[in-house]
């Protein structure tokens, strides 16, 4: 969930009170781009949320993508990079760390034996 900032339009972390970008409070923030999702805060006092829940089918496709040797690197990689979703994108930095990790250790491993 990200609060849009009415002032300056920056997205701001759903727990936030005041503006990152020009510290307005954002207890009215109203969206900017009409073209985007929003829905009213679960507390209902009038602030404004960008739902950013990734959906179920979403999940499902990584998930099963992600069975696939090889092609998950590229799935994790992508995700790093061009997911607009901040959630996925992490997701996708994480698993591209530890597929690196492990590729690491899989090369130290035939270097000694
Ligand atoms: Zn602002």
């Amino acid at each position: 969930m990200k609060k849009i900032c009415k002032s300056c339009g920056a997205a701001n972390q759903g727990v936030a009170r005041y503006c990152y970008g020009c510290s307005a409070s954002l207890n009215n923030s109203l969206p900017k781009n009409e073209n985007t999702e929003y829905k009213l805060s679960p507390s209902g006092n009038n602030v404004y949320v960008v739902d950013d829940t990734v959906s179920l089918g979403m999940w499902m496709l990584i998930i099963i993508l992600n069975g696939i040797p090889i092609l998950n690197i590229f799935v994790m990689i992508y995700l790093a990079v061009f997911s607009e979703n901040e959630n996925l994108k992490n997701y996708g930095k994480a698993g591209s760390i530890l597929i690196g990790i492990a590729l690491a250790f899989a090369i130290m491993l035939k270097a000694c034996s």
